[in-house]
């Protein structure tokens, strides 16, 4: 690891100063760390973020919720307002990571961890995401966890993450402070594909500091929502393929509104508005989650070692939704199941 200096405080002014003169923020510090033990980032300069006051849970004016960037990934899952009116969103995050690294990880960090590409934490070879313009040894190399969706010559990096597919679905916007204002991000904008600059994972600019997620009222979708995450093994590893689908069904049987995002396919979760549009009017059926899937998956391509991806992904999109209409949150283990039991 290489030297830096670190700092604390629980003024944000003084944190915005401190990442204006080149300090990164850490919190939890559960992927930076490890990074910084690799020599993948090297920050000269840690402010950490801890101490600051954004780490509260509380209901919005509006009847959404608002959820602090500092507070950990197991307090937003495990709090009463998000279990009861977000299912969707405590299924996501207790499929991720572990009970250890879930206490530990904080809701802004989780937005900013890193691509778990292989040769992203190698540094021994090319990478276009961590040395802009040395090349990308994933393409021709081992893809199992790589994009079929969205990705550019110059990188084929997925998002890791659980949580946030589960928050564009839930259409949440990302609240971030600079020492020059405040601003508000739609959470389909945060995240960006790689393009030909795939060192940036998101629009997030240098001296801006995270400190809220919104989360608007989705009471419409509690009763229909699930996360199906599928993995090469059941606990603590990424998705292969995950599915955050909401559906808001009517008294008639119908289908009124129809949200669907994909992870672990993209640099950022995917969603298609028209795959949606596909299911409103409609009664839930095997033929219209099919019609979804495909328009969802539109112009999908293999890279290799992924192609059963595309696959898998239209049989999950499909089986998310039936499992949705059936209030199923989730497909967590029965670790996890033990440890939510334990928890009440
Ligand atoms: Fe780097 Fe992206 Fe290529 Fe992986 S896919 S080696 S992160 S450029």
């Amino acid at each position: 690891m290489n030297p830096f200096s670190y700092f604390s405080t629980g003024d944000p002014v003084e944190a915005l100063a401190h990442a204006d003169a080149g300090a990164r923020f850490v919190a939890g510090g559960t992927n930076l760390i490890d990074l910084m033990k690799e020599f993948v980032m090297r920050p000269q300069a840690l402010t950490d973020v801890n101490g600051l006051p954004f780490a509260d849970i509380s209901a919005a004016d509006n009847g959404g919720l608002l959820l602090g960037a500092t507070a950990r990934n197991a307090a937003t899952a495990y709090h009463p307002l998000v279990r009861e009116a977000y299912p969707l969103l405590t299924a996501a995050i207790l499929a991720g990571a572990s009970p250890q690294i879930r206490n530990m990880a904080s809701n802004g960090g989780n937005l900013l961890q890193r691509t778990r590409c292989y040769y992203f934490y190698d540094i021994g070879t090319p990478c276009n995401k961590r040395e802009p313009g040395s090349g990308c040894s994933a393409i021709g190399g081992l893809t199992r966890q790589h994009a079929i969706l969205g990705a550019s010559p110059h990188c084929i990096a997925t998002h890791p993450s659980d949580m946030c597919v589960a928050l564009a679905a839930l259409e949440a916007v990302v609240q971030v402070r600079s020492s020059s204002g405040e601003r508000r991000i739609a959470f389909t904008d945060f995240h960006r594909l790689p393009e030909d600059r795939p060192e940036f994972d998101s629009t997030l600019m240098p001296g801006e500091l995270i400190t809220h997620i919104e989360l608007p009222p989705a009471a419409q979708f509690a009763a229909h929502s699930c996360y199906l995450k599928l993995r090469d093994r059941a606990s603590y590893a990424f998705a292969l393929v995950s599915v955050a689908a909401m559906l808001d069904i009517g008294d008639d049987g119908m289908v009124r509104e129809a949200r669907i995002v994909l992870g672990s396919v993209a640099h950022k979760p995917w969603r298609v508005p028209q795959a949606e549009a596909l299911l409103a009017g409609h009664a839930p059926d095997a033929a219209r989650f099919t019609m979804a899937a495909d328009a969802l998956l539109e112009g999908a391509q293999g890279q290799g070692g992924n192609e059963f991806k595309i696959t898998l992904a239209r049989r999950a999109i499909v089986g998310a939704l039936h499992r949705a209409v059936q209030g199923t949150h989730d497909n967590t283990s029965s670790e996890e199941e033990n440890e939510r039991d334990r928890s009440d």
